[in-house]
């Protein structure tokens, strides 16, 4: 279980977020995670309400939105999605290059905005 760590992380950063901004309650962190994570929403909501009561981002809302995985062709430069769930290179539909790809989307976790009042 890495979302227990993960969560605490994300708690901590936008109380630190919230005290520096005066403000008195989080309502809502916007997380942007890749597909290509194993981050399970369930788990991050699960221990957010856990860890968050007695804080003021007790009754803030994650909202999870997810990155789709994104590949660059460093042949031709062409970008193109890549299949859920998985970071095995595929072949660019451009020139049919398999092995100089890079994948630039897809392995974010990030905290995109925090909402505070
Ligand atoms: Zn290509």
């Amino acid at each position: 279980m890495h979302e227990l760590p993960l969560t605490n992380k994300i708690l901590e950063t936008a109380i630190d977020f919230a005290e520096k901004n005066n403000a008195v309650q989080i309502q809502e962190i916007n997380l942007l995670i890749g597909e290509l994570s194993d981050i399970e929403e369930h788990w991050l909501n699960h221990y957010f309400k856990y860890i968050s009561k007695d804080t003021i981002a007790a009754d803030a809302n994650l909202k999870i939105t997810r990155v789709n995985i994104k590949w660059l062709c460093l042949n031709c430069f062409f970008e193109f999605r890549g299949d859920k769930k998985s970071d095995k290179p595929p072949k660019c539909p451009k020139c049919q290059e398999t092995k100089n790809l890079e994948l630039i989307n897809g392995r974010e976790f990030i905290i995109e905005s925090i909402g505070i009042i």
